[in-house]
């Protein structure tokens, strides 16, 4: 037996036999004849590619060295020998320069050669090199064309998803059904791969280094995504406790949903817990797990799962059916917050946006509406149509000045008149909203406050935005915490501007879901929580063991500690507090 440690993902626990995803097998490359002139190029993007790869094959390098010791980076030190072999190296340049061949058709020679090579070998190490080899001809490939892959997936039994990384669209595109838990390589906690994860309730393990070389297809492990692990081999003892887990985890959803509202505390105070949901993910479970409304419907992933536009009729049906799910089975007054298209960053769809040097920063969500105006009038009016039919906010990610907030208006406005003049019904009152998930909007929320009813604050972004730290990227994954104060002094001068002007405020980043953060934020003041609805359950239970005034003392924590503690530090001393207030609560947060 033997148990690997990764990041926890999605909370969870699984077991069952292993499913290697490779992706989509062979990358399609077109190969073809270039210009004398070009060479000179084709070898310049040759030498990016090799320099890029490398880079990557470092830095993974480095954080496995950090975490697991030296013997679990053989497989990239070894990825990256072949990237540096001279005559590999050569033999990809003479493709170019003599047989005049694009890079990536030289790429693809050079490996093909190697490996018939490599098979030829009687030697069973040289054989096993093969999966290395293909393993670097991806990489190259991938950074020579910038590659988006989006394979389906074939499963005909349930099984735990082992993959080196899944993009967005290859989750989304999962057989949900068969699919029991997620072990990745590499990523991290907030990439979109892992939210989906969570959204989808399926446990999931990322930053697991070579998972993927580690185990056989078929062999049986032990998922456990709420302390991000994976154990091969495990003996009859340890399954036997694996399933008292799973049991313990279904009695607590089942306790919370058959009791008070979700976020009720014991003195019968309330922060209201929402549910973030996107399309795709069957909605029953919203309410299932005892959600109090929509907080977040992530929009795009009508366009992340088909990757085409969807047209107005599609999208109205769409939210339609979210909003009338949330008239029927949630709590009166109950609203479904609809966010408007937030596409780029790494939500990338094939055909839609166009590749950026830098797309954190680019033409992506609100940004790309207002300079896309079709794509806006489109949404804005399936959404308007769709709020006729139960209680909906209208919500504008990456928010980053108030300009665009007077421009979305005018826009909104001009689709209301159409739609009076086409006598079609929407709610002449939708509120409209802003994400803070920027810090430029948390440093303008005094402004912003004026030409919005409602804040939600995205702290997914906001603090890979604040912390300048990729929240994909699991080698600045210490420098990505929601309780550095520089996050948390973001949060809360965005509650005070909120409460200054009198308008609702919630959370609906993940770390809403995570108890000691979460709580955190209700302490310092937010209405809302906003959350995967797997996660309710725990959030809830923690809720209700506390009063006001303890959330009032929680607020406190950070302040009591010496001045410049760490967001470690800060993170301990509250998850310390709530252990020893609440009495149980390790075995509640499994
Ligand atoms: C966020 O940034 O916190 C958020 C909720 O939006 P997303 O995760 O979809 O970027
Ligand atoms: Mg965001």
């Amino acid at each position: 037996m033997k148990t690997i440690a990764g990041l926890p993902t999605a909370r969870g626990f699984a077991a069952g036999p292993v499913f290697i995803y490779r992706g989509d097998g062979e990358i399609p490359i077109r190969e073809y004849v270039i210009e004398e002139h070009l060479v000179e190029n084709e070898l310049r993007r040759l030498q990016r590619a090799l320099v890029e790869t490398k880079r990557d094959l470092e830095g993974l390098i480095s954080v496995l060295k950090e975490r697991t010791g030296r013997s679990d980076v053989r497989v990239f030190e070894c990825h990256l020998m072949i990237l540096e072999d001279i005559v590999l190296q050569d033999e990809t340049k003479d493709y170019i320069l003599k047989d005049r061949l694009n890079a990536e058709a030289a790429v693809r020679r050079t490996a093909g050669g190697a490996r018939t090579q490599f098979e030829r070998m009687n030697d069973p190490y040289f054989r096993e090199r093969v999966r290395d080899l293909d393993d670097i001809e991806r990489r190259l490939l991938k950074t020579l064309i910038g590659y988006d892959r989006n394979p389906k997936l074939e499963l005909s039994t349930p099984s735990i998803i082992v993959a080196d990384d899944l993009t967005p669209s290859e989750t989304v595109q999962l057989p949900k059904e068969y699919v029991l838990g997620i072990a990745i390589n590499g990523g991290s906690t907030t990439s979109h791969a892992a939210l989906l994860a969570r959204a989808l309730a399926i446990p999931a393990v990322t930053g697991l280094g070579d998972i993927t070389s580690r185990v056989t297809p078929g062999e049986k492990v032990l998922l456990d995504g709420t302390n991000g692990a994976i154990t091969l081999n495990p003996d009859k003892a340890t399954e036997a406790e694996f399933e008292t887990l799973v049991k313990r985890q279904k009695e607590l959803a089942e306790e919370v949903s058959s009791g008070n509202p979700a976020g009720t505390l014991k003195d019968g105070s309330e922060v209201l817990i929402y549910a973030n949901i996107h399309p795709g993910v069957p909605i029953a479970g919203v309410k299932e797990y005892g959600a109090r409304g929509i907080g977040l419907y992530r929009s795009e992933y009508l366009w992340l799962a088909n990757e085409v536009e969807p047209s107005e009729e599609e999208q109205f049906e769409a939210y339609r059916d979210a909003v009338e799910f949330t008239a029927q089975f949630m709590p009166p007054g109950a609203s479904a917050t609809i966010r408007v298209l937030d596409i780029g960053g790494d939500k990338m769809v094939r055909g839609i946006t166009v590749k950026e040097s830098n797309p954190f920063l680019g033409n992506r969500s609100i940004r790309y509406l207002l300079s896309n105006r079709e794509v806006m009038r489109t949404q804005l009016r399936a959404i308007l149509r769709a709020s006729a039919y139960g209680n909906v906010r209208l919500l504008y990610p990456m928010v980053s000045c108030v300009e665009e907030m007077t421009e979305a208006a005018c826009v909104l406005e001009s689709i209301k008149q159409e739609l009076t003049a086409e006598g079609i019904p929407f709610d002449k009152n939708i509120k409209v909203g802003a994400m803070i998930e920027v810090p430029s909007a948390a440093l303008l929320a005094n402004e912003l406050a004026r030409h919005c009813d409602f804040f939600s604050i995205g702290t997914n972004d906001l603090v890979q935005y604040t912390m300048a730290a990729d929240r994909g990227n699991e080698a600045v994954a210490h420098l990505y915490q929601p309780l550095n104060p520089a996050v948390t002094r973001l949060v809360k001068m965005t509650i005070d501007a909120a409460k200054c002007a009198e308008i609702p405020i919630s959370v609906c980043g993940e770390s809403a879901a995570d108890p000691v953060v979460g709580l955190y934020w209700a302490a310092l003041g937010v209405d809302t929580l906003s959350m995967s609805a797997a996660y309710i359950p725990v959030v809830s239970k923690l809720f209700s063991s506390l009063t006001r005034e303890d959330l009032n003392e929680y607020a406190k924590i950070p302040d009591s500690l010496s001045f410049g503690a760490t967001a470690q530090a800060i993170y301990s001393a509250c998850h310390n507090w709530l252990v020893t207030k609440v009495p149980g609560l390790s075995e509640n947060l499994v």
